[in-house]
């Protein structure tokens, strides 16, 4: 027997149990060793087989790490064709996450019993793959084909209850201890002479699908796939499993799970996948740095980012504290997290219970009195670097000693505001993205003199309310809005050279931004961008690329806040549409600049807009401002929609290669001027020794 799966007879029932921490995932050692207990079983003198895991979860997934490698007999196919066939009756019994091939293990046995906070779920698309062990084609057989499939493509885990709901567990067993439980139940069902269910045997009544309903199921998922395309394969497997006898299906779900895994959309996610675990790691912090205690949190200013933050932790569980200049600010800002959380519960996502819940959690005050308990503050006050040192300094005389004085400022520097107190080893960046309590991305700005566990207990306490953390030095705009100041300016540039705003987007959108960058400064606000610039003594002088900008923002057109930006927006959808007035304005500002306007195809609208990303994140690496090529990739895939199957910037510039972005770059500079396209030196350099970012990395770390 292997040493992580153990075999042995209780009465007469045979119970393997999986012993493979931490996650008992399904590596080679797994799958034989099941196979070699189930084998064993046949031939003793058991009645019925139980497999079960020890430690904190069901068997979790595929063991990741065998991915690319040449595949090891047993497969896992083979291990459930051999538990499928068992002329004995196998149960599982679930705790834990039994999610992609544990969930497709547990399928394969006659029987599912489930502790009720189990949770099984199929989320291989998430990594760019389709359930390749069976599942498309027994989910369906079970729970029927619109469920599978939206459990499929969303990839979401569901709870044991809504799983014995749709028939995918056959017994939620209340109280007791799982093996207990779990035994009492095989017995139940031996001593009642269930019969061996195999869901192989199920066939699904074509004559009960809608006609044309997997083509609008496509229609639908093309809509949101942004670059992917497991979900769509998975409608396919769905569509074998009804239209194909069970083994026809499972050929069919082998060749297109071979498809994807061979895939360069599947290798992406892959490299996201494992970029925002890296992210986690600082180099130079050791993994087990000890973290601050962090009971009671405090936000300064309930505007746009305070509401959202504070939600963000209220969700976690973690009391807050919002403090407002005076009390009418106060309580429109409360008002707006109410208001945020009244449409969470219209939309179903959440009971009125909860929210009452996390309402509780968050408090209002204009006294900095009441602050002198918190554990770690954030401000999200205005982007004016005066009032925030003022607002520090007061926090510096009010907060215990050992709380952590957190800035969510967007751009300005993190050192200096930490001047303002007596403590900046205590003082760090925790910039969120709006919406706060949406958004996964978080960037925790290391300033000069921050604390090492300061750095650990906010990159713990971020994962903690949910957010995917990625450390940054101190730099304008820190990762991701200093790598964004050349994208935008190249939208603009564009618009000025004779691309329509929807143009541009449309560009983006095709290649899978969730949403294009000139619709996105709509939604952030034209007024944003127009303060920064206007406190900003750097700029170049040529206006080509904010003139349009600065004067929708004299006249009023702040963006989707305002009804019209760029775009004109409807004020009930929020559905934006081109506005001619603003194409007229673009055309005349063009002419006074005596700018000639042309037409330009969707590939150089991507390299202008795109390659500054690249460039500007090779100087971010150069700088050390992002610890790796990876930390930068996470930062736009999370904060900034960059599609995951596209890897993020610098993966994709690996892909494209960077003697092609190094030499258009060259071009670009030629023709534009070197005052936007200058290469990054170690862009330079890596394209001539023709290496890649991801080579970079690896030989730095
Ligand atoms: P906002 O104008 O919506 O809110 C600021 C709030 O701070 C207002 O409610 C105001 O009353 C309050 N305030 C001002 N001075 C105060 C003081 N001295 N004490 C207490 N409260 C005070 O601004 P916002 O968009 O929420 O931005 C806040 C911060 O977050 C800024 O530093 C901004 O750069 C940063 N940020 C904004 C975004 C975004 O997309 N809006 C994203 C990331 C970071």
């Amino acid at each position: 027997m292997s040493n992580v799966v153990s075999y042995e007879l209780v009465d007469n029932i045979g119970v393997i149990t999986v012993n493979n921490p931490p996650v008992n995932a399904l590596s080679h050692s797994v799958r034989s060793g099941i196979q070699n207990a189930l084998q064993q079983a046949q031939d003793d003198d058991s009645d019925a087989v139980l497999l079960i895991c020890e430690g904190r979860t069901f068997i979790a997934g595929a063991d990741i790490t065998e991915f690319g490698k040449p595949p090891q007999s047993p497969s896992l196919p083979e291990v459930l064709v051999s538990i499928e066939n068992s002329k004995k009756l196998v149960v599982a019994a679930i705790h834990g996450t039994a999610l992609g091939g544990g969930f497709e293990t547990s399928l394969a046995c006659h029987y599912r019993c489930a502790v009720p906070g189990a949770k099984v779920g199929l989320p291989e698309v998430k990594l760019g793959l389709l359930p390749g062990a069976g599942g498309t084609q027994r989910v369906p057989r079970i729970a029927g084909v619109k469920a599978a499939l939206d459990m499929m493509t969303s990839g979401n885990p569901i709870s044991a209850q809504a799983a014995s709901d749709m028939g995918l567990i056959d017994e939620v067993i209340e109280g007791g201890e799982l093996r207990g439980s779990a035994l009492n139940y095989v017995r139940d069902l031996v001593e009642s002479g269930a019969p061996l269910k195999r869901i192989r045997d199920i066939n699904i009544d074509p004559s009960s699908i809608e006609p044309g309903f997997f083509e609008n199921y496509r229609k639908q998922l093309a809509r949101k796939a942004r670059g992917q395309i497991a979900p769509e394969r998975i409608v396919s497997c769905v569509e074998a499993a009804v239209t194909m006898p069970m083994d026809r299906g499972l050929e069919r779900e082998r060749e297109l799970f071979t498809e994807l895994v061979q895939s360069p959309e599947s290798a992406a996610m892959r490299h996201i996948f494992f970029a925002e675990r890296e992210a986690a790691r600082i180099k130079d912090v050791a993994g087990d740095t000890p973290v601050r205690d962090i009971r009671r949190v405090a936000i300064i200013g309930g505007g746009t980012m305070g509401g959202g933050i504070a939600m963000s932790f209220a969700n976690a569980g973690i009391p807050v504290t919002l403090l407002e200049i005076n009390d009418e600010a106060l309580q429109r800002g409360l008002g707006i997290i109410r208001k945020n959380y009244s449409i969470t519960v219209k939309k179903g996502k959440l009971s009125e219970a909860r929210v009452a819940e996390r309402l509780e959690l968050i408090s209002g005050t204009t006294s900095y009195l009441d602050l002198a308990d918190v554990d770690l503050v954030i401000e999200a006050v205005f982007e004016n670097p005066d009032i925030k040192k003022e607002v520090f300094a007061k926090l510096d005389s009010v907060c215990k000693p050992g709380c952590i004085l957190a800035s969510n400022t967007s751009y300005q520097d993190i050192d200096d505001i930490a001047t303002a107190t007596g403590r900046p080893e205590d003082v760090c960046g925790m910039h969120f993205f709006s919406p706060a309590n949406v958004m996964k991305l978080l960037e925790v700005v290391r300033g000069e003199k921050t604390a090492k566990d300061v750095l650990a207990t906010v990159m713990k306490l971020g994962k903690k309310i949910g957010k995917v953390c990625v450390l940054s030095k101190v730099c304008y705009g820190f990762i991701g809005n200093r790598m964004l100041s050349g994208y935008g300016r190249e939208a603009q540039m564009l618009l000025m050279d004779g691309c329509t705003p929807a143009q541009v987007d449309s560009a983006l959108e095709n290649f899978g931004m969730a949403m294009g960058v000139i619709a996105m400064s709509d939604l952030a606000g034209l007024d944003v961008g127009y303060k920064a610039r206007k406190a900003r003594k750097d700029l170049p002088a040529d206006p080509k690329g904010y003139i349009v900008a600065d004067t929708l923002v004299e006249m009023g057109r702040l963006g989707q806040k305002s009804g019209a930006g760029f775009y004109q927006y409807d004020p009930a959808t929020r559905a934006r549409s081109s506005d001619p007035e603003v194409e007229a304005l673009i055309r005349e500002k063009a002419a006074e600049l005596g700018i000639g306007q042309q037409q330009f195809s969707d590939e150089e609208i991507l390299q202008r807009c795109f390659f500054p990303l690249v460039n500007e994140g090779a100087l971010i690496l150069e700088e050390g401002i992002a610890q790796r090529p990876s930390d930068i990739d996470v930062v736009y895939v999370y904060g900034y929609a960059f599609p995951a199957a596209k890897g993020g910037p610098m993966y994709w510039a690996d892909q494209v290669g960077l003697k092609v972005i190094y030499e258009r770059i060259c071009e670009f500079r030629d023709r534009y001027g070197e005052q936007y396209w200058k290469p990054a030196p170690l862009l330079e350099r890596l394209a001539s020794e023709g290496k890649t970012f991801a080579e970079w990395a690896a030989s730095n770390d």
